[in-house]
């Protein structure tokens, strides 16, 4: 009989912490999945160790593995270490970490089910095969095909190291050579951590896939792994790898990985990894926890985006985790952007300065690629305006201009403080949501309150529920609003071909039915569309080839938000808003003007806008470094919260209070280098009837953090039990992006 340690789904709270025993019949390796009893239930679970110490309770005393999922390698070492890692790292129990990383569709597989599955894929897998190399040998260029086919590759694979003309002929464009010096420093050292700062359009695409390319021919097992921000940019990023590797590698080859699949697409989808099968992988964060069966390139696309981090249950940052994955696979990790996030920005330096060790080196690719101009900013003293002009008549002429030349446009509203709520003229009541202390928000197309917080919903009233008065209109503008001013104002133009100037909105709401953000897409692509008008959802990636117009109205909001990474959010926006505007150099050289960026602000004389029209990022960073310095925030320091939700805010403080107390009378390891600060209501202080508070602990020193951390676990337990019966929640956010 055998003893085994298994990692499942149980958080902190629960006092089962990290792993719990069972009793097998035959050893189980470690990394296998099984399913235990837990309680009344039937849980999934992952073999951690396969022996552990003896302890008081005898082995018979243990309940019993009930099956177990094999079939498949083990989840390996790598993995696991992963796992351990990000679990301690981000305050959270081993097994709900790791039970987090694997499709949910695990959860109710029984053994029975999962052989099944197994043996249906390996009999799938054969037909394929068989399929895939009648299709190559019709291959017309027969020379092309001999290069292609798998055991070719493996033959080449040892003679290749760098030798470049071996490599599969692949319909790809010649490097610049900015591209082909960022390429070559990595290949050379193939391990480490690369920050790739290029500017849009200087072809950082074209370097993620070519040294793919490169490392799957030097390893007929490789996997390369591509990071995306956000799901809608997958569809995009998906047809280019597609093209690009299934004359080689085969229809099958891309994996995806996000929260667009059915959960037995990505069952499959993980399983086609974890095997082997399918050697790139394309997905948003969570695909930095997969099971992968060779490791061998990560590139993190837009890395300084937000989006990486997890903001819900356990939070992590995925490119984070992807550095430190890459780190202990000695793996090259290669995180790209036109804006990098200041914390990147930092640990990173060029190659020739002198490198502290672990620190990323640094690849510019200044131009773009064919030497397409960039985006001349034109800055809008809106103080020469009535306060509530919405689009200046300056900005207005240039966009019927454009557009009359054929070109399309771009208006950017940056939703900040913009929401449009709904306003009572004669009392001034606004529409607060019941429950939160948030505004519930106008929805034209369903005549709908509601509050993006919490989602209550209700009828947009015909009077004021406060006064009676029927003078109720939104206050704000939206880009509803925003689209209907535009129509009316460029609406009677005609153009050469008889057509009326047409405005799509894309935003979150315009896009919530599936497909919608595709058709609306594609319509500016076909070139039916002369105006987009939408929020940050737009300036991101999409590769539009029209635009010699961008415009971005109300701007100013994140120069004195509370959120001090604020700037460098706008900073990046409108860099990225800058870089949808004439993309496609060919196109625009026939242009009368130049690409240009508009910026409506009350402040053309600010620094960040300085730094903008020289497109000077590192410029930016400088200054913005030096006052994070001065204040002695991130990257010079590191953060977590500690948040508590309660019924009342009181009672929510008061439970911080609490702790913050006990860990200093506890003196708790690290503490004289974490700063506690008092407990404080969030921006949102309720949501959902909940209210909510915060504490901020801040040190310079991220290891004395982490203890501190640690060791606070326990005292949460503690305090809890000491405070008054109800509601009582809290979490804790390592490295938060908001505070
Ligand atoms: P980025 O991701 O840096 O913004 P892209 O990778 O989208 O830039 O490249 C911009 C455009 O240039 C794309 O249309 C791409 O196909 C093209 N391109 C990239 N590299 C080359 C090259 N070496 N030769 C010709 N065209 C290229
Ligand atoms: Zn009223
Ligand atoms: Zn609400």
């Amino acid at each position: 009989m055998a003893v085994v340690s298994v990692a499942l789904d149980a958080p902190f709270h629960s006092g089962i912490g990290h792993l719990l025993s069972y009793r097998s019949a035959q050893p189980i390796a470690p990394g296998t999945l099984v399913r235990v009893p837990l309680g009344k239930r039937e849980v999934l679970g992952v073999v951690w160790h396969d022996e552990i110490p003896q302890e008081n309770n005898s082995e018979l005393a243990l309940r019993e593995v009930l099956e177990v999922l094999d079939g498949v390698v083990p989840l390996s070492t790598s993995w696991r270490a992963l796992m351990a890692f990000a679990a301690r790292y981000y305050q959270r129990s081993l097994g709900e970490v790791a039970i987090m990383a694997l499709p949910s569709a695990l959860q109710d597989q029984s053994a029975a089910q999962w052989h099944k599955r197994l043996s249906k894929l390996s009999l799938d897998g054969g037909k394929r095969s068989a399929r895939q190399s009648k299709s190559s040998a019709r291959t017309k260029n027969a020379a092309q095909a001999k290069a292609l086919s798998p055991p070719e590759t493996i033959a080449l694979a040892p003679m290749l190291s760098n030798a470049a003309q071996a490599l599969p002929v692949l319909s790809k464009p010649q490097l610049t050579q900015q591209q082909q010096q960022a390429l070559d420093a990595i290949v050379l050292e193939a391990h480490g951590v690369y920050l790739l700062h290029g500017v849009t359009g200087s072809g950082k695409t074209e370097v993620y896939l070519q040294l793919a390319e490169r490392m799957i021919a030097s390893d007929p097992q490789a996997q390369i792994l591509f990071m995306v921000p956000e799901i809608n940019l997958a569809p995009q990023w998906q047809a280019h790898i597609q093209t690009r590797f299934a004359p080689w590698l085969g229809e099958d080859c891309v994996a995806v990985m996000h929260s667009g699949l059915t959960p037995v697409q990505r069952l499959n989808e993980w399983l086609a990894v974890h095997q082997g099968r399918k050697r790139l992988v394309l997905g948003t964060r969570m695909a930095v926890l997969g099971s992968f069966a060779k490791l061998a390139l990560v590139v993190v696309d837009e890395e300084h985006d937000p989006s990486y981090k997890q903001q819900e249950g356990a939070r992590y940052n995925a490119r984070d985790l992807a550095v430190w994955r890459g780190k202990q696979q000695s793996i090259p990790v290669v995180l790209g952007s036109a804006t990098p996030s200041l914390e990147s920005w930092y640990n990173s330096r060029a190659a020739t300065a002198q490198t502290p060790a672990g620190s990323y080196q640094r690849l510019s690719m200044p131009a773009r690629v064919g030497g397409g101009a960039l985006a001349r900013l034109r800055l809008v003293d809106m103080t020469a305006y009535p306060r509530d002009t919405v689009l200046a008549p300056s900005l207005l002429a240039a966009m019927h201009e454009r557009i009359t030349a054929g070109e399309q446009c771009m208006v950017l509203l940056n939703r900040r403080g913009y929401a449009p709520v709904l306003q009572c003229g004669a009392c001034s009541w606004k529409s607060d949501c019941p429950h939160c202390s948030a505004h519930q928000v106008v929805h034209k197309a369903d005549r709908s309150l509601r509050c993006h917080h919490c989602g209550w919903s209700t009828r947009v009233p015909h009077h004021c529920p406060r006064c009676g008065s029927v003078d109720l209109a939104p206050v704000g503008r939206g880009t509803e609003q925003l689209q209907e001013m535009l129509q009316e104002q460029l609406g009677t133009m005609v153009l050469d071909d008889g057509r009326i100037p047409q405005v799509v909105r894309i935003d979150a709401d315009s896009t919530r039915h599936k497909g919608a953000l595709q058709e609306s897409l594609a319509q500016v692509h076909r070139g039916d569309v002369d105006i987009v008008v939408g929020t940050q959802m737009i300036a991101k990636g999409h590769d539009f080839r029209r635009i010699g117009l961008v415009a971005v109205v109300q701007p100013d909001g994140a120069l004195y938000s509370s959120d001090f990474r604020a700037p460098e959010r706008l900073f990046a926006l409108l860099m990225q808003a800058s870089g949808r505007a004439g993309r496609d150099a060919a196109y625009m050289q026939d242009s009368a003007s130049s690409p240009e960026l508009w910026l409506q602000t009350q402040e053309p004389q600010h620094a960040l806008y300085a730094a903008l029209a020289r497109q000077d990022y590192p410029g930016f960073a400088a200054l913005q470094l030096r006052e994070r310095e001065q204040a002695g925030m991130p990257p010079f320091s590191f953060q977590a919260i500690l948040r508590a939700d309660a019924k009342t805010q009181e009672g929510a403080q008061a439970f911080l209070r609490q702790v913050a107390h006990m860990a200093q009378t506890a003196g708790l390891p690290g503490h004289e280098w974490v700063t506690v600060y008092p407990p404080v209501p969030l921006t949102i202080q309720r949501v959902a009837n909940a209210e909510r508070a915060q504490i901020l602990l801040e040190s310079a020193s991220r290891k004395a953090l982490q203890a501190y951390l640690s060791a606070l676990q326990p005292l949460l337990h503690q305090a809890r039990a000491q405070a008054a019966k109800g509601l009582l929640r809290w979490l804790v956010d390592v490295d938060p992006m908001a505070i």
